[in-house]
């Protein structure tokens, strides 16, 4: 929620909806009238907080709630249950399934007003805060630790459907010489530009691309083949390239870097680990061969 925040109200009865997107009036809203439909629409779009009837037609509030927290992507979306039933039995339910809040109807305007508000102020923090630990300080890409996490979902997924996973690493040729050279400043300042570079270049593809490490990157492409993996990493190389940052001190007079990449059936091979060793000994190979190149095995 690092824009406008916006409320997702589940209620089958039409008074108690027009009710809540009054007293909402100041959020964006989307209401919905069953479960089902309140999971569809927590996958389609953002959504910062539920407000969850239990008692629905076709699936109801604790189905949505396990649901919610049972999924990777949907379990930090905060709940707040608002029903009829006042059962004991219910509430503890409720929040032992992970609602973060339990309110019973007929509810107070304005003390619902400020739960509300209460939970979406701890949500904007959270938000924050997931943003500062998956993001890297200086060029804003994904991070190390976010490498990982994707690495090891990636790879599990691609066992699953026993497809292929390519991973690419690449790496600023000759970079101490540039910051010998040119001081540690300019050499962040290239660093942003880089990792800008690749931000616009890769916008229309969904693959990630990552800092993991000085002046080091990743790319992971899932269900790729080695065509698409070289058209990559040579759009990568060509990208950083086309920058032309003057870099007096490396062989093309420019910033440059080598691009090693892997590609591997999933199924083939014992671990991500591999697959990252492989990769990278291909990046080894790049920069023999001369830096400002690439070079890719499949295996
Ligand atoms: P090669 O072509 O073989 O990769 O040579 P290289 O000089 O790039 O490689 P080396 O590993 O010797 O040096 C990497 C340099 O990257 C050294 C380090 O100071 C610089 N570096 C790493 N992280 C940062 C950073 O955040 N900012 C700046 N300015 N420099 C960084
Ligand atoms: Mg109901
Ligand atoms: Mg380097
Ligand atoms: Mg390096």
């Amino acid at each position: 929620m690092l824009t406008e925040p916006k409320i997702l109200i589940a209620e089958d009865e039409p008074v108690s909806r027009l009710v809540l997107q009054r007293l909402l009036k100041a959020f964006t809203c989307v209401s919905v009238t069953n479960g089902q439909e309140a999971l569809d629409v927590i996958h389609q779009e953002h959504i910062d907080l539920v407000l969850l009837d239990i008692h629905m037609p076709i699936m109801d509030g604790f189905e949505v709630i396990e649901r919610l927290k049972n999924n990777e992507t949907t379990k930090d979306i905060p709940i707040i249950v608002i029903t009829v039933n006042q059962s004991i039995e219910d509430e503890i339910r409720a929040l032992d399934l992970g609602a973060v809040d339990f309110v019973t109807k007929p509810f107070h305007a304005v003390i619902l007003q400020k739960r509300i508000r209460n939970q979406l102020a701890l949500k904007l923090k959270s938000d924050l805060l997931e943003k500062h630990a998956s993001l890297d300080g200086l060029t804003n890409l994904l991070n190390r630790r976010m490498f990982d996490f994707d690495l090891e979902n990636r790879w599990a997924e691609s066992q699953r459907l026993k497809g292929n996973l390519g991973l690419i690493i690449f790496d600023i040729d000759h970079f101490k010489l540039f910051n010998d050279n040119y001081g540690h400043s300019a050499g962040d300042e290239v660093l942003i530009r880089v990792a800008k570079a690749l931000m616009r270049t890769l916008q229309r593809k969904t693959d990630r691309v990552y800092r993991y490490g000085g002046e080091e990157f990743t790319l992971i492409q899932f269900d790729t083949d080695l065509e698409q993996l070289r058209q990559t990493a040579e759009l990568l190389r060509q990208c950083i390239y086309d920058l032309n940052i003057t870099h007096e001190f490396s062989s093309y007079g420019r910033v440059s870097i080598s691009v090693g990449a892997a590609l591997i059936n999933a199924e083939s091979i014992k671990s991500e680990q591999f697959l990252l060793e492989t990769a990278d000994q291909q990046l080894y190979k790049a920069k023999k061969q001369g830096r400002n190149c690439i070079s890719l095995i499949s295996n």
